[in-house]
């Protein structure tokens, strides 16, 4: 399959199906990407010993160059110290402004390769090369990142990648919690846009989770797509792109109370979207909106309480540092409907410590 994120000049297809790796260097060529500059990979440390070698080879018999970088794997990798070090080893296998950077891995790898290239010599190009099934979110967009240790993502740029290459294969390796991470963001995509995709998501869960290959290319050709969708309408995140933030005011502040090793980010805002859709009864929409997102990101193997030790206070003092709120009210995404939300500023503070409240209290 085959799809295009629409960004005027920065337009760029992204390619989803199996063994594309090993015809990775077809795909450079065809995106006029030469030969005569080195090329460096940049990977962690879980993704290397599974599907570097292949890659490395079939960018070798293609006539590339290529240096590969190996990073521990882990969201403490999205540093600025790690940025310096790449950068070391970008100078020392003599990367120019012609060079690409390609990145092998989930989320992490993608924003910190993206970055590296967002900054290097003041940007050069870079492939993405998504081997998560979260990252079908983070490939599309541009935004790349670090995080300092007061804040995630706070350094950073928009920088879109060449061509996004989807490898089905290489998501066969992934731990079963990272793949109900994934999905939820794969529902995300449906309950924001498309109800017919969450109706499916639930119909083929199971297959999704046993990662057969033909639904997982199915459900990130349709997650890339809404994405995409809302991006090229706001590529600078000026209004309308706030809406791919569904579960993620209650997520965030979740992942920064547990601790980012606790809570993965996709189980963040699975109970995030639970507690969105439990807003959104309360603002008017119809019972199903939270019976029906609740039921599906169950279904993925998702998280949909809070757990109990869980302290509300501390959540909610999380979600104010996070977020803008003047007078007892908030910036809220809000469903309205399955596969539509709205992007509310008038969400009381005190309903949503009550949602919390009740995400806890149905653990
Ligand atoms: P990740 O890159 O840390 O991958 C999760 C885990 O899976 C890691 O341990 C990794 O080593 C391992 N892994 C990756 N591919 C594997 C494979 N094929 N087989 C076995 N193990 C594999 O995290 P993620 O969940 O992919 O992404 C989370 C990151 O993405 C966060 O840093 C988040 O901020 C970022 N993100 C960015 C955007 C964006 O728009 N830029 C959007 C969403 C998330
Ligand atoms: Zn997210």
């Amino acid at each position: 399959r085959e799809l295009n994120v629409d960004l005027g000049e920065r337009s760029y297809p992204i390619y989803i199906g199996e063994g594309l790796i090993n015809e990775a260097a077809s795909y450079f060529q065809k995106h006029g990407i030469g030969k005569k500059s080195p090329l460096l990979i940049i990977t962690d440390s879980n993704v290397a010993p599974r599907h570097l070698p292949q890659l490395e080879e079939s960018l070798r018999n293609g006539g590339y160059r290529a240096v590969s970088a190996v990073v521990p794997a882990g969201e403490s990798s999205k540093s600025l110290a790690m940025l310096g070090d790449l950068v070391g080893e970008a100078l020392d296998a003599g990367l120019d402004r012609k060079s690409v950077i390609v990145a092998l891995g989930g989320g992490v790898v993608g924003d910190l390769a993206g970055f590296v290239a967002a900054s290097y010599m003041r940007g050069i190009k870079f492939v993405q090369i998504p081997t998560t099934i979260l990252a079908h979110d983070s490939s599309v967009g541009g935004k790349v990142a670090v995080n300092h240790p007061k804040a995630k993502n706070i350094i950073g740029a928009f920088h879109q990648p060449e061509f996004v290459l989807y490898d089905l294969g290489t998501l066969q390796t992934l731990p079963p919690r990272d793949v109900s991470s994934g999905l939820a963001e794969v529902v995300k995509h449906g309950l924001i846009r498309d109800a017919a995709f969450v109706d499916w998501c639930e119909q083929n869960a199971d297959k999704l989770r046993a990662l057969d290959a033909d639904s997982l290319g199915y459900a990130l050709y349709k997650g890339c797509g809404v994405k995409a969708s809302v991006v090229s309408q706001d590529e600078k995140e000026l209004g309308l792109r706030a809406i791919l933030n569904l579960g993620h005011t209650i997520g965030h502040a979740l992942e920064a109370v547990a601790g980012y090793n606790e809570l993965q980010h996709g189980e963040a805002i699975s109970i995030g979207m639970v507690g969105a859709a439990r807003l959104g009864v309360r603002c008017g929409a119809p019972q199903d909106v939270y019976t029906t997102t609740k039921r599906v990101l169950a279904k993925c193997g998702l998280p949909v309480s809070l757990p109990k030790h869980y302290d509300v206070d501390a959540i909610m003092a999380a979600m104010m540092h996070d977020k803008k709120f003047s007078e007892g009210t908030m910036v809220f995404i809000v469903p309205t409907a399955i596969g539509s939300v709205e992007i509310r500023s008038d969400v009381s503070v005190e309903w949503v410590r009550e949602i919390v409240e009740e995400l806890k209290l149905e653990a």
